[in-house]
């Protein structure tokens, strides 16, 4: 059955004028987000998964940055609005989650202040609805004494209880996408945990589409359904969690699986130790010819040295790799 489609993005290139040249953050890539459903992207840092949530919420600064492509959500192109029409889409219909907290919390104002002119300017309602309702997500998110917390400013908060603030202030105009860039990295396991559960069950409550991006493949394993691998600007690899989990196609994909223990993960014989992707993503403004991933690849063939690999539809699956053509 065709899934209802939410967001789709077509050939996004988001690149970056530098005095030391032109810096591709994001190159040509395409992917979709359907409703009801949480994508996860996975990478290394510098592979382009945070700059593709700053380009469709366009909160990239124009000049040095330059986005261009199709972000389609509900049809229309976001990089053709008006920056008004932007402003309005952000934190209500499209919001974002943050790793630290304090990047999207302002330090002067208090938590409920935050989450109440979020509200009043989104849905209109009157000073005194829009703070009942900002104690309301605070109770939702499982902040305890959420009256009194709404009157504190960020510094008094703990990290999690402030991940959980800005939770309830992205979730508060109940966005139909979240776009959470690593909200679980800066906290401890157990939090991180709570901070999963609470996700996943607004989800279900919100029925947001979330786009989840983060490094922790145990996290694409935990909350999503689909998972995009990204290297160098460029999706590598699209498949189900579960797929991807049982056979990695990509090399680079099976290097970042088999860099990571996991619980019932059986050793190959004569394999005792995690493997580790060998060298360091390249810098971009100096791309290997041929496959990015060549000068790391324990496959590399003659032809990857010296043309880009063809993106390959394998099984409902994508692969960005000459081993599949
Ligand atoms: Fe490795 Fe070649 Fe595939 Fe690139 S195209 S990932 S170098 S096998």
């Amino acid at each position: 059955m065709r899934q209802d489609s939410l967001l789709t993005i077509k050939n996004l290139r988001t690149c970056f004028h530098t005095y030391e040249g032109v810096l591709t953050a994001v190159d040509g890539i395409g992917l979709e987000i359907y409703r009801g459903e949480t994508l996860g992207v996975v990478g290394e840092s510098g592979c382009g998964k945070s700059v593709t949530a700053l380009s469709i919420l366009r909160l990239l600064a124009s000049p040095p940055a330059e986005i261009q492509g199709e972000i389609l959500f509900d049809g229309k192109n976001l990089l053709n609005m008006s920056l008004d029409e932007i402003r309005k889409i952000r934190g209500n219909s499209i919001s974002m989650i943050f790793q630290e907290p304090m990047t999207s919390l302002n330090p002067v104002l208090t938590i409920g202040e935050q989450i109440s002119e979020a509200i009043k300017l989104h849905q209109g309602v009157t000073h005194q609805e829009a703070w009942a309702e900002a104690v309301e997500m605070l109770q939702m998110v499982q902040i305890p004494s959420p009256e009194i917390r709404a009157k504190e400013y960020p510094h008094k908060l703990s990290g999690g209880m402030r991940q959980r603030a800005m939770i309830a202030m992205a979730l508060s105009c109940h966005p139909r996408l979240l776009l959470a860039d690593e909200p679980t990295t800066a906290l401890d396991v157990t939090i991180q945990a709570q901070i999963v559960d609470l996700m996943e069950r607004l989800k279900e409550e919100i029925k947001t589409s979330v786009l989840l991006i983060t490094h922790n493949l145990g996290l694409i394993a935990e909350m999503a359904k689909r998972v995009v691998v990204m290297y160098t600007g460029k999706v590598v690899e699209e498949a189900l969690v579960e797929d991807l989990f049982a056979e990695p196609l990509h090399p680079y994909t099976q290097g970042l699986l088999g860099s990571i223990p996991w619980m019932g993960r059986k050793m190959k014989a004569g394999r005792k130790q995690l493997q580790e992707i060998p060298g360091m993503v390249p810098s971009l403004l100096e791309m290997p010819e041929g496959c990015r991933f060549h000068p790391r690849c324990p496959r590399m063939m003659d032809i990857c040295r010296k043309e880009e690999p063809p993106l390959v539809q394998k099984d409902g699956r994508r692969v960005l790799c000459w081993l599949w053509k």
